[in-house]
């Protein structure tokens, strides 16, 4: 089969002919249809720091998929050849004390695919049929290989009750304008976006109804002015990574606001706790997706009228990859999708 793989411990990706792989008695094979390009695959691509310490050379990379079943293994029950399906890639372990409590997504012996086991840019992938999430007809295959970053955007907007609250969203990447689209679907009054990249605040009006803000040029405070607030934002969410988004977030928020974090800072960074204590805000982490109740409420808002299609910016055939990577490298996309069929 086509593949991309990691083949040596340098910067890009290679097409390769791998063999299909073999199922256990737990999984299914999955014949892939589209697969989505993530900004994780863009450091692996990169191989910066973090991709050289965990992705094993070589190896199948990829994790954003949607495919269909063609192979079960013996101990499989309740899917069926021909199942339009995407995935959780996250195979966790059973051992664990958050595991054995049902919290599949804390459970700390996860390991990613196309991170530390072979991935999803194949024709075939292996997948525990645990893992498997199958797509209602509501759910075409784009939208299918776009519902792990769509789930770390419902993972983290759902991490507080956001009806009729301010949202602060910093970062209007793929997950910040998603985030932003679920924050407007669940019922939040004012939803505002920042970056610094104004294409990227464009594609997040086209994709929400938001108010978007370079805070390069424009200052937040002005913008509470304008909306008519008076104590700062109810609920933040942290989507680029940037400790400065960060600092300002905390200055823009309610007493007692509420923040979750999704965006990877770069490496430690200074931050100013005594402002965050005297706020008295809650801060929570957020890792991947719960596995499986952030899959079934963003497959049910899509079912009812949550639209993200125009997050997609790009598609093109999987030999076309580079092309695919080079784009999203530039930053000046949005979601990149590489269709195998
Ligand atoms: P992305 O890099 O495409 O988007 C980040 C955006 O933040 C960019 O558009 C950038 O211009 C913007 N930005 C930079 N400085 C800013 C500032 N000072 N204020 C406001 N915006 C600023 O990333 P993405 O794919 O949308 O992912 C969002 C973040 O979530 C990334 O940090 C990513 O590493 C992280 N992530 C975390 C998890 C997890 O499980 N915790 C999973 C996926 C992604
Ligand atoms: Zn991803």
């Amino acid at each position: 089969m086509k593949a991309l793989e990691k083949s040596r411990p340098a910067p890009g990706l290679w097409q390769v002919d791998a063999p299909v792989p073999e199922i256990g008695p737990d999984d299914v094979l999955i014949r892939v249809k589209k697969t989505g390009i993530c900004g994780t695959d863009i450091h692996i691509w990169n191989w910066d720091d973090w991709a050289a310490r965990t992705v094993p050379v070589p190896l199948i990379t990829g994790h954003e998929f949607a495919g269909e079943i063609v192979e079960m293994g013996a101990n499989v029950s309740g899917l069926s050849v021909g199942q339009r399906c995407s995935g959780e890639g996250h195979l966790i372990g059973r051992d664990s004390r958050q595991s054995r409590a049902g919290k599949f997504h804390l459970d700390p012996e996860t390991r990613g695919i196309g991170v530390n086991e072979p991935g999803a840019f194949a024709e075939y992938l292996r997948l525990p049929a645990f893992n498997v999430v199958p797509l209602p007809d509501a759910v075409d295959d784009e939208i299918g290989a776009i519902l792990d970053p769509l789930g770390n955007a419902v993972h983290t907007a759902l991490s507080f009750d956001l009806v009729g609250e301010d949202v602060l969203i910093t970062g209007a990447g793929p997950i910040g304008i998603m985030a932003a689209a679920v924050a407007r679907h669940v019922g939040a009054r004012h939803v505002v976006i920042t970056d610094v990249n104004p294409a990227r605040l464009d594609l997040a009006t086209q994709v929400a109804d938001v108010i978007p803000v370079n805070v390069a040029e424009q200052d937040l405070a002005e913008v509470q002015a304008r909306l008519k607030m008076r104590e700062g934002f109810d609920v933040g969410l942290e989507m680029s990574g940037n400790q400065g988004a960060l600092d300002q977030m905390v200055e823009n928020l309610v007493m007692g606001g509420r923040i979750a974090l999704l965006g990877i800072p770069p490496g430690k960074s200074p931050v100013d706790w005594s402002r965050i204590v005297f706020k008295a805000i809650t801060l929570k982490g957020v890792y991947g997706r719960e596995i499986f109740e952030t899959w079934y409420k963003m497959i049910a808002m899509l079912e009812n009228g949550l639209d993200v299609r125009p997050v997609i910016t790009h598609r093109f055939a999987a030999a076309d990859f580079a092309r695919g990577f080079e784009v999203m490298r530039s930053g000046m996309s949005g979601k990149v999708v590489l269709d195998w069929a």
